[in-house]
């Protein structure tokens, strides 16, 4: 979902476009295409945190309406997090996601949350429990789920 490119779906009733600095680029033929199509849209380049607006801004759409979030791994999953909140499904967003990708494992006995890079390894940082991170990814805890390796 991450590593491909967004797509112009067509056909919605208004367009949401939401970046950052370095997701802007992303964006620019999307918006070219809604603009050819003469359809409704927002545009936004934050620079700095501005949740109490973006929250605002998404509660006050109509249904009908699809949004796309680009930027850095941080600034998208908090956009991200605001939208479902405010009532956004998985089908009404697309999200490019620019430089690295940070993942997370929960740990199968604390639970606790560890971040990490590529490795299938981990030490959780919580307890100390030796993980095997799985490929069974949790949507709502946003995690792969982490196992008891046995040696
Ligand atoms: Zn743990």
């Amino acid at each position: 979902m991450n590593e491909k490119e967004l797509i112009f779906s067509k056909g919605k009733r208004k367009y949401l476009f939401c970046t950052d600095i370095k997701g802007e680029e992303f964006l620019t033929s999307l918006i070219q295409q809604v603009v050819v199509e003469k359809v409704p849209y927002d545009y936004y380049i934050f620079k700095q945190e501005m949740d109490t607006f973006i929250d605002t801004w998404f509660r006050a759409q109509k249904m009908g309406t699809y949004l796309y979030i680009a930027g850095y791994w941080e600034f998208v999953k908090r956009v991200q997090k605001l939208a479902v909140d405010a009532g956004f499904t998985q089908h009404e967003m697309q999200i490019k996601i620019c430089g690295p990708i940070k993942k997370m494992a929960i740990c199968c006995r604390c639970h606790g949350v560890n971040e990490l890079a590529d490795e299938r390894q981990i030490t959780c940082m919580h307890c100390g429990l030796e993980l095997e991170v799985s490929d069974h990814y949790s949507r709502r805890l946003d995690a792969y789920l982490g196992y008891n390796s046995i040696n």
